[in-house]
């Protein structure tokens, strides 16, 4: 499984913003945004005048750090939306929404996206009771997504029910957190997706 490896908070310091990658830690004080809400490095500092290119580039950088997908597979998702009917970038969006992975942890299921996809992988998840253990699997409308029963009592998975309590869970998904399973509604729109990515600037940039 390919693995963002850069340390996760530079990431978000880079973007200046938060982008949720290190659990509960993210919700503290101790966040680095908010400890250091600079980007790091000299360099970075200087650069004063941003381009529209760079611009375009870093809402691209943002978003795959945020759902955690390296280069490749984050452009194949941009050419599977341009064929897919709608507008492009929410179609891009709803791609990267309906992992099952990003659906686990706005389930509440897991404490972040990187701890949702080991979750996944070590074949603790079932979309309609068979197991899954592919993160980036696309859920469709109507499936069940559910912890193994073998699984809910792991300290993660207990941890994250523990602290899921206070999310808000997204309208296009449904959760039964005491017994660990949910259900996928409909399809997300966009306004039901929290995502802080300016998509029409990444579609703009891999038009050029
Ligand atoms: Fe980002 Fe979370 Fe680190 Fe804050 S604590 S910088 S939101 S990964």
């Amino acid at each position: 499984m390919a693995r963002v490896k850069d340390a996760v908070c530079k990431l978000c310091r880079r973007e200046k913003e938060k982008l949720f990658l290190k659990g509960l830690r993210c919700f503290t004080d101790k966040c680095a945004v908010v400890k250091k809400p600079y980007v790091p490095g000299q360099k970075a500092k200087m650069r004063l005048v941003e381009s529209e290119y760079y611009a375009q580039l870093r809402e691209k950088q943002k978003a795959k750090r945020y759902y955690g997908i390296l280069e490749a597979q984050f452009y194949n998702y941009y050419k599977k939306a341009t064929r897919k009917q709608g507008i492009t970038g929410e179609v891009l969006l709803q791609l990267l929404e309906m992992r099952l992975d990003n659906v686990l942890y706005l389930m509440g299921f897991a404490t972040s996206r990187a701890q949702a996809r080991q979750i996944i992988s070590h074949g603790h998840v079932q979309v309609n009771g068979k197991k899954v253990d592919i993160p980036s699997y696309q859920v469709k409308e109507g499936q069940e997504i559910s912890i193994a029963e073998k699984s809910k009592e792991l300290p993660f998975i207990v941890e994250a029910k523990e602290s899921a309590g206070s999310l808000n869970i997204p309208e296009w998904l449904e959760v039964d957190l005491k017994n660990l399973k949910g259900k996928v509604i409909r399809v997300p729109e966009r306004t039901d997706i929290k995502a802080p990515i300016n998509e029409q600037m990444i579609i703009e940039l891999y038009s050029k």
